[in-house]
Protein backbone atom coordinates (compact mmCIF):
# COMPACT_ATOMS: atom_id res chain seq x y z
CA UNK A 1 0.00 0.00 0.00
CA UNK A 2 1.34 3.67 -1.02
CA UNK A 3 0.23 6.34 0.66
CA UNK A 4 0.21 9.78 -1.36
CA UNK A 5 0.90 13.17 1.05
CA UNK A 6 -0.22 16.33 -1.26
CA UNK A 7 0.41 19.91 -0.13
CA UNK A 8 -0.04 22.86 -2.57
CA UNK A 9 2.81 25.19 -3.00
CA UNK A 10 4.52 27.94 -5.62
CA UNK A 11 6.45 26.93 -8.18
CA UNK A 12 9.69 28.18 -6.76
CA UNK A 13 8.82 25.92 -3.72
CA UNK A 14 8.09 23.09 -6.18
CA UNK A 15 11.42 23.28 -7.85
CA UNK A 16 12.88 23.51 -4.64
CA UNK A 17 11.26 20.72 -2.85
CA UNK A 18 13.71 17.68 -1.87
CA UNK A 19 13.40 14.98 1.05
CA UNK A 20 15.81 12.51 0.74
CA UNK A 21 15.02 9.13 0.65
CA UNK A 22 11.55 9.55 -0.28
CA UNK A 23 9.79 10.09 -3.69
CA UNK A 24 8.75 13.31 -4.19
CA UNK A 25 7.04 14.87 -6.87
CA UNK A 26 5.81 18.48 -8.54
CA UNK A 27 2.84 18.76 -10.60
CA UNK A 28 1.28 21.86 -12.14
CA UNK A 29 -2.76 22.25 -12.88
CA UNK A 30 -3.69 24.37 -15.93
CA UNK A 31 -3.52 27.89 -14.54
CA UNK A 32 -0.24 27.82 -12.47
CA UNK A 33 -1.37 26.31 -9.54
CA UNK A 34 1.28 23.71 -8.32
CA UNK A 35 1.79 21.14 -5.72
CA UNK A 36 4.06 18.29 -4.09
CA UNK A 37 2.89 15.16 -3.47
CA UNK A 38 5.23 12.80 -1.36
CA UNK A 39 4.82 9.11 -1.85
CA UNK A 40 5.65 6.65 1.33
CA UNK A 41 5.13 3.10 2.18
CA UNK A 42 3.82 3.46 5.21
CA UNK A 43 1.67 5.25 7.11
CA UNK A 44 3.09 8.66 6.91
CA UNK A 45 3.14 10.14 10.81
CA UNK A 46 3.00 13.50 12.08
CA UNK A 47 6.67 14.31 11.44
CA UNK A 48 6.34 13.30 8.39
CA UNK A 49 3.40 15.03 7.36
CA UNK A 50 5.34 18.24 9.03
CA UNK A 51 8.11 18.14 7.26
CA UNK A 52 6.62 18.33 3.77
CA UNK A 53 4.12 21.18 4.80
CA UNK A 54 8.16 22.53 6.15
CA UNK A 55 8.89 22.34 2.34
CA UNK A 56 5.80 24.75 1.16
CA UNK A 57 5.27 27.64 3.80
CA UNK A 58 2.78 29.44 1.31
CA UNK A 59 0.44 26.51 1.59
CA UNK A 60 -2.81 27.95 3.04
CA UNK A 61 -4.61 24.03 4.01
CA UNK A 62 -2.58 21.37 5.80
CA UNK A 63 -1.27 18.59 3.64
CA UNK A 64 -4.13 15.53 3.13
CA UNK A 65 -3.36 11.97 2.56
CA UNK A 66 -4.34 9.34 0.33
CA UNK A 67 -4.17 6.14 -0.08
CA UNK A 68 -3.30 4.38 -3.50
CA UNK A 69 -3.79 0.54 -2.87
CA UNK A 70 -2.80 -1.86 -5.74
CA UNK A 71 -0.89 0.76 -7.89
CA UNK A 72 0.19 -0.42 -10.68
CA UNK A 73 4.04 0.87 -10.56
CA UNK A 74 5.05 0.06 -13.92
CA UNK A 75 2.31 2.07 -15.83
CA UNK A 76 2.45 4.68 -13.17
CA UNK A 77 6.04 5.00 -13.86
CA UNK A 78 5.33 5.45 -17.47
CA UNK A 79 2.73 8.23 -17.28
CA UNK A 80 4.31 10.09 -14.47
CA UNK A 81 6.02 12.84 -15.40
CA UNK A 82 6.63 14.75 -12.92
CA UNK A 83 10.61 15.40 -11.43
CA UNK A 84 11.87 13.35 -8.85
CA UNK A 85 14.96 14.65 -6.90
CA UNK A 86 17.01 12.28 -5.33
CA UNK A 87 20.29 13.29 -3.60
CA UNK A 88 21.81 15.60 -6.42
CA UNK A 89 20.37 14.23 -8.67
CA UNK A 90 17.05 15.61 -10.24
CA UNK A 91 15.10 13.56 -12.76
CA UNK A 92 12.76 15.04 -14.96
CA UNK A 93 11.09 14.95 -17.88
CA UNK A 94 11.28 17.51 -21.46
CA UNK A 95 8.50 20.26 -20.00
CA UNK A 96 10.23 19.87 -16.50
CA UNK A 97 13.02 21.16 -17.77
CA UNK A 98 13.18 24.35 -15.81
CA UNK A 99 12.81 23.07 -12.51
CA UNK A 100 16.28 21.76 -12.49
CA UNK A 101 18.83 24.15 -10.30
CA UNK A 102 21.76 24.81 -10.42
CA UNK A 103 24.07 22.10 -8.80
CA UNK A 104 21.56 19.72 -9.28
CA UNK A 105 23.05 16.90 -11.93
CA UNK A 106 19.96 16.65 -14.40
CA UNK A 107 19.13 13.10 -15.74
CA UNK A 108 16.77 13.74 -18.52
CA UNK A 109 14.36 10.97 -18.84
CA UNK A 110 11.79 10.85 -21.51
CA UNK A 111 8.60 8.71 -20.21
CA UNK A 112 8.11 5.74 -22.55
CA UNK A 113 8.48 2.28 -23.62
CA UNK A 114 11.32 1.02 -20.65
CA UNK A 115 11.32 1.32 -16.33
CA UNK A 116 13.16 3.46 -15.30
CA UNK A 117 11.53 7.17 -14.99
CA UNK A 118 13.06 7.77 -11.36
CA UNK A 119 9.30 7.54 -9.84
CA UNK A 120 9.55 4.37 -8.84
CA UNK A 121 10.52 3.47 -5.11
CA UNK A 122 13.37 0.84 -6.22
CA UNK A 123 14.66 2.97 -8.83
CA UNK A 124 14.75 6.49 -6.06
CA UNK A 125 16.79 4.16 -3.49
CA UNK A 126 19.09 2.86 -6.35
CA UNK A 127 19.70 6.73 -7.21
CA UNK A 128 19.96 7.38 -3.60
CA UNK A 129 22.77 4.47 -3.00
CA UNK A 130 25.34 5.93 -5.97
CA UNK A 131 24.96 9.55 -5.09
CA UNK A 132 26.19 8.25 -1.52
CA UNK A 133 28.60 6.00 -2.73
CA UNK A 134 30.33 9.51 -4.53
CA UNK A 135 29.47 10.97 -1.81
CA UNK A 136 31.63 9.55 0.53
CA UNK A 137 34.37 9.02 -1.84
CA UNK A 138 33.80 6.11 -4.14
CA UNK A 139 35.71 5.36 -6.93
CA UNK A 140 34.16 4.13 -10.02
CA UNK A 141 36.74 3.40 -13.31
CA UNK A 142 34.23 0.58 -14.20
CA UNK A 143 30.21 0.49 -13.78
CA UNK A 144 27.66 -2.66 -15.23
CA UNK A 145 23.72 -1.42 -14.92
CA UNK A 146 22.60 -4.59 -15.08
CA UNK A 147 18.61 -4.15 -16.37
CA UNK A 148 19.16 -0.66 -17.08
CA UNK A 149 15.52 -0.01 -18.41
CA UNK A 150 15.58 3.48 -19.66
CA UNK A 151 19.44 4.17 -18.47
CA UNK A 152 18.79 6.13 -15.54
CA UNK A 153 21.09 4.41 -13.10
CA UNK A 154 24.15 4.21 -15.90
CA UNK A 155 23.36 7.97 -16.50
CA UNK A 156 23.74 8.79 -12.67
CA UNK A 157 26.63 6.77 -12.37
CA UNK A 158 28.09 7.99 -15.91
CA UNK A 159 27.79 12.07 -14.36
CA UNK A 160 29.16 11.44 -11.41
CA UNK A 161 32.43 9.43 -12.19
CA UNK A 162 32.87 11.31 -15.90
CA UNK A 163 36.24 8.76 -16.44
CA UNK A 164 33.97 5.56 -16.10
CA UNK A 165 33.66 3.55 -18.81
CA UNK A 166 30.13 2.02 -17.96
CA UNK A 167 27.84 -1.04 -19.62
CA UNK A 168 24.37 -0.77 -19.18
CA UNK A 169 22.74 -3.69 -20.28
CA UNK A 170 19.02 -5.32 -20.59
CA UNK A 171 17.49 -8.54 -21.67
CA UNK A 172 14.82 -6.40 -23.51
CA UNK A 173 15.65 -4.67 -26.29
CA UNK A 174 12.99 -1.73 -26.77
CA UNK A 175 14.93 -1.00 -23.28
CA UNK A 176 18.15 -1.20 -24.56
CA UNK A 177 16.79 1.32 -27.51
CA UNK A 178 15.61 3.74 -25.20
CA UNK A 179 18.32 3.73 -22.70
CA UNK A 180 20.69 4.74 -25.86
CA UNK A 181 17.96 7.73 -27.13
CA UNK A 182 18.23 8.72 -23.21
CA UNK A 183 21.96 8.71 -23.41
CA UNK A 184 21.59 10.69 -26.62
CA UNK A 185 19.32 13.36 -24.78
CA UNK A 186 21.74 13.83 -21.90
CA UNK A 187 25.33 14.19 -23.73
CA UNK A 188 26.14 10.90 -22.90
CA UNK A 189 28.53 9.23 -25.68
CA UNK A 190 27.55 5.75 -26.12
CA UNK A 191 30.99 2.97 -26.46
CA UNK A 192 33.55 1.68 -24.30
CA UNK A 193 36.48 4.42 -23.71
CA UNK A 194 36.19 6.36 -20.37
CA UNK A 195 32.82 8.85 -20.22
CA UNK A 196 31.01 6.64 -22.31
CA UNK A 197 28.18 3.93 -21.80
CA UNK A 198 28.15 0.55 -23.87
CA UNK A 199 24.02 -0.08 -24.22
CA UNK A 200 23.70 -3.76 -25.05
CA UNK A 201 21.08 -6.65 -25.28
CA UNK A 202 22.53 -9.42 -22.46
CA UNK A 203 20.74 -11.71 -19.86
CA UNK A 204 22.43 -11.53 -17.09
CA UNK A 205 26.54 -10.56 -17.00
CA UNK A 206 27.61 -14.19 -18.68
CA UNK A 207 27.52 -12.14 -22.56
CA UNK A 208 31.40 -11.48 -23.45
CA UNK A 209 30.90 -8.07 -23.91
CA UNK A 210 30.26 -7.75 -19.91
CA UNK A 211 33.34 -9.80 -19.28
CA UNK A 212 35.29 -8.63 -16.89
CA UNK A 213 35.45 -6.91 -13.37
CA UNK A 214 33.19 -3.68 -12.16
CA UNK A 215 34.14 -1.37 -8.85
CA UNK A 216 30.45 -0.92 -8.74
CA UNK A 217 27.54 -3.10 -10.29
CA UNK A 218 23.48 -2.08 -10.28
CA UNK A 219 21.00 -4.40 -10.51
CA UNK A 220 17.64 -3.72 -10.42
CA UNK A 221 15.98 -6.51 -11.57
CA UNK A 222 13.59 -8.63 -9.10
CA UNK A 223 14.17 -11.00 -6.18
CA UNK A 224 14.66 -14.40 -8.23
CA UNK A 225 16.89 -13.26 -11.10
CA UNK A 226 18.93 -11.44 -8.47
CA UNK A 227 18.92 -14.76 -6.31
CA UNK A 228 19.79 -16.91 -9.16
CA UNK A 229 22.54 -14.86 -10.29
CA UNK A 230 24.39 -14.73 -7.41
CA UNK A 231 27.12 -16.21 -8.27
CA UNK A 232 27.59 -14.64 -11.88
CA UNK A 233 27.37 -11.62 -10.08
CA UNK A 234 29.95 -11.65 -7.31
CA UNK A 235 31.96 -12.81 -9.83
CA UNK A 236 31.86 -9.69 -11.80
CA UNK A 237 32.30 -7.62 -8.65
CA UNK A 238 35.51 -6.66 -8.35
CA UNK A 239 37.64 -6.89 -5.12
CA UNK A 240 36.62 -3.07 -3.04
CA UNK A 241 33.97 -3.08 -5.41
CA UNK A 242 30.59 -2.16 -4.79
CA UNK A 243 27.29 -3.98 -5.39
CA UNK A 244 23.53 -2.24 -5.18
CA UNK A 245 20.65 -4.74 -5.32
CA UNK A 246 17.09 -3.64 -5.52
CA UNK A 247 13.90 -4.35 -7.59
CA UNK A 248 12.67 -6.89 -4.44
CA UNK A 249 10.51 -6.73 -1.59
CA UNK A 250 11.44 -6.86 1.95
CA UNK A 251 9.79 -9.96 2.59
CA UNK A 252 12.31 -11.02 -0.11
CA UNK A 253 15.09 -9.25 0.89
CA UNK A 254 16.43 -11.87 3.88
CA UNK A 255 16.87 -14.46 1.12
CA UNK A 256 18.07 -11.93 -1.47
CA UNK A 257 21.01 -11.19 0.90
CA UNK A 258 21.45 -14.48 1.92
CA UNK A 259 22.55 -15.49 -1.39
CA UNK A 260 25.18 -12.36 -1.59
CA UNK A 261 26.19 -12.65 2.11
CA UNK A 262 26.99 -16.45 1.49
CA UNK A 263 29.61 -15.74 -1.18
CA UNK A 264 31.76 -13.66 0.74
CA UNK A 265 30.45 -9.72 0.39
CA UNK A 266 30.29 -7.51 3.43
CA UNK A 267 26.45 -6.11 3.42
CA UNK A 268 26.90 -2.11 3.60
CA UNK A 269 22.72 -1.50 3.48
CA UNK A 270 20.11 -3.58 4.58
CA UNK A 271 17.47 -1.44 4.92
CA UNK A 272 14.33 -3.19 7.17
CA UNK A 273 11.71 -0.17 7.08
CA UNK A 274 11.17 0.23 3.69
CA UNK A 275 9.35 -1.69 1.08
CA UNK A 276 11.51 -1.77 -1.77
CA UNK A 277 15.41 -2.09 -0.36
CA UNK A 278 17.68 -1.42 -1.65
CA UNK A 279 20.76 -3.82 -0.57
CA UNK A 280 24.49 -3.14 -0.68
CA UNK A 281 27.83 -4.83 -0.37
CA UNK A 282 31.41 -4.96 -1.03
CA UNK A 283 33.66 -6.94 -2.00
CA UNK A 284 36.56 -7.50 0.27
CA UNK A 285 40.11 -6.83 -0.85
CA UNK A 286 42.73 -9.91 -0.85
CA UNK A 287 44.55 -9.41 1.99
CA UNK A 288 48.53 -9.13 1.07
N1 LIG B 1 17.57 0.23 -13.99
C1 LIG B 1 16.24 0.83 -14.20
C2 LIG B 1 15.23 -0.18 -14.70
C3 LIG B 1 14.89 -1.28 -13.75
S1 LIG B 1 13.56 -2.32 -14.36
C4 LIG B 1 15.78 1.48 -12.92
O1 LIG B 1 16.44 1.33 -11.91
O2 LIG B 1 14.75 2.16 -12.92
C5 LIG B 1 14.35 -3.88 -14.56
C6 LIG B 1 14.94 -4.07 -15.95
O3 LIG B 1 15.67 -5.30 -15.89
C7 LIG B 1 13.92 -4.24 -17.04
O4 LIG B 1 14.19 -3.30 -18.06
C8 LIG B 1 14.12 -5.67 -17.54
O5 LIG B 1 13.95 -5.83 -18.92
C9 LIG B 1 15.55 -5.97 -17.12
N2 LIG B 1 15.90 -7.39 -16.89
C10 LIG B 1 15.14 -8.35 -16.32
N3 LIG B 1 15.82 -9.52 -16.26
C11 LIG B 1 17.05 -9.30 -16.81
C12 LIG B 1 18.21 -10.12 -17.05
N4 LIG B 1 18.22 -11.41 -16.72
N5 LIG B 1 19.29 -9.54 -17.63
C13 LIG B 1 19.28 -8.25 -17.98
N6 LIG B 1 18.20 -7.43 -17.79
C14 LIG B 1 17.10 -7.95 -17.21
Amino acid sequence: MTFVVTIGCTEAEAAEADLPGFTLAAHERDGGAWWLELYSEQRPNEALIATLAALAPSAKALPTVRVLENRDWVKFSQSALVPVTVGRFHVYAKPFAHTLRPGRIGLKIEAGRAFGTGHHATTVNCLAAIDAHKRHGGRVRRALDLGTGTGVLALGIAKHWRRARIVAADIDPVAVEVARTNLRVNGVRGGRAPGMIQTLRADGTRARPLHGRYDLIVANILARPLRRMAPEIVRALAPGGRLVLAGLLQGQARRVWAAYAGRGLRTVAFPRRVAWPALEFTRATPKR
